[in-house]
């Protein structure tokens, strides 16, 4: 079956996106966090195009190795660190960063027989309660590990907000006061500031952030969206209209017919559904674009088909490009939509969408 979906990666706005962030944290390093596959846009080309970042930021070893094997030197900061004791000398071989969160891992590190360091983000709760030692331990934690041969000299510390994104939320300067409380005697350098909190709190900036989103241009919601802060959307999703139909009025559209037609109308169908990453909870009335203007779906999204309003399109035709998301359409709308945020959505796009860069 041949599928029209494309996913259009724009790589000059990764550059954009990066260059934007370094100008709001002018004095800290940058740690370009790129799980998830480089949140869906695809981890190589993603890395590729932010190769002058200082850091790599994955969830897993598997993806250090990705990186390593596209030739990439920086440092390689594994976020949730090791799960069990094998983990170690893949750590090692692939010269990755570790994140230290729980005593079962120090209790790893303890236990492993090779003593060579490896270099250790200690990870402090300050207040988001997911990961984390309790920042009040930082000191004890670090003379510990300053015993311990697996752990390298240069230590850093860090914490990650629960509301970065509300910044009015009085838990962000908490969490700030905690882990200043926690690091401050320790004279080591330090990380908290995710995308929101580069944006919003310069106070958070430290000697290291840690921006997401922001590089592929992802907000968190429409009132900030990444455009609105200065940032370009990297992907474009978009299908092509394969069929058009007439439909009489009273008749209902797709399945469970949840549109009724209120009087003649003209229908579009759409080579894209939830088997591509769309979500099918954004139905009746979430904007697409055709032709540089707006629409809107019809009905149920369905696996590998979405129907969508053509009454204000009498030229539309057969094989026209209809855009899901993209620089026009912020996918921070259709997130609101589907009641999620954009990450979910450009992590969703499934494999079966051909992604081209730009
Ligand atoms: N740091 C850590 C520890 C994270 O888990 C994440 C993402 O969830 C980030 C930084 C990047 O956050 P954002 O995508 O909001 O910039």
């Amino acid at each position: 079956m041949s599928r029209s979906a494309i996913a259009a990666i724009s790589l000059s706005a990764l550059t954009h996106n990066l260059a934007r962030l370094r100008s709001l944290a002018p004095a800290s390093k940058l740690m370009a966090v790129v799980k998830a596959d480089g949140y869906g846009h695809g981890l190589e080309r993603v890395a590729r195009a932010l190769g002058s970042a200082d850091a790599f930021g994955v969830a897993a070893i598997a993806d250090g190795l990705r990186l390593r094997a596209s030739g990439h030197k920086q440092r390689i900061v594994v976020l949730s660190g090791i799960d069990e004791p094998n983990d170690l000398a893949e750590v090692r071989r692939l010269g990755l960063d570790m994140v230290l969160h729980h005593p079962e891992q120090l209790r790893m590190l303890q236990l492993d027989p090779d003593p060579r360091p490896i270099r250790t983000w200690l990870k402090l709760d300050t207040g988001m309660h997911r990961l984390g030692f309790p920042s009040e331990q930082a000191t004890a934690l670090i003379a510990t590990l300053r015993t311990i041969s697996q752990v390298a000299a240069d230590l850093t510390v860090m914490t990650h907000f629960a509301n970065s994104d509300v910044p009015e939320d009085q838990s962000n300067a908490a969490q700030r006061a905690h882990f200043a409380r926690a690091t401050d005697p320790l004279g080591l350098p330090r990380s908290l500031a995710n995308s929101a909190a580069i944006c919003f709190d310069p106070a958070s900036h430290a000697e290291w952030v840690r921006p997401g989103g922001l590089l592929y241009g992802l907000g968190l919601s429409t009132t900030q969206t990444g455009a609105a802060l200065g940032f370009k959307p990297v992907m474009q999703l978009s299908s092509k209209l394969i069929a058009i139909q007439d439909i009489a009025a009273g008749e209902r559209i797709g399945y469970a017919g949840t549109y009724t037609c209120p009087q003649r109308q003209r229908v579009g169908v759409v080579a894209l559904g939830y088997g591509d990453g769309y979500p099918r909870q954004a139905g009746t009335d979430t904007p697409v674009l055709l032709r540089g203007r707006r629409s809107r779906i019809l009905g149920r999204v369905s696996m590998d088909l979405m129907t969508i309003d053509l009454d204000a399109f009498p030229d539309a035709a057969i094989g026209d490009r209809v855009v899901l998301w993209g620089d026009e359409l912020p996918v921070e709308e259709i997130a609101t939509a589907a009641g999620t945020i954009s990450y979910e959505l450009t992590c969703g796009v499934t494999k079966r969408v051909m992604f081209l860069e730009q």
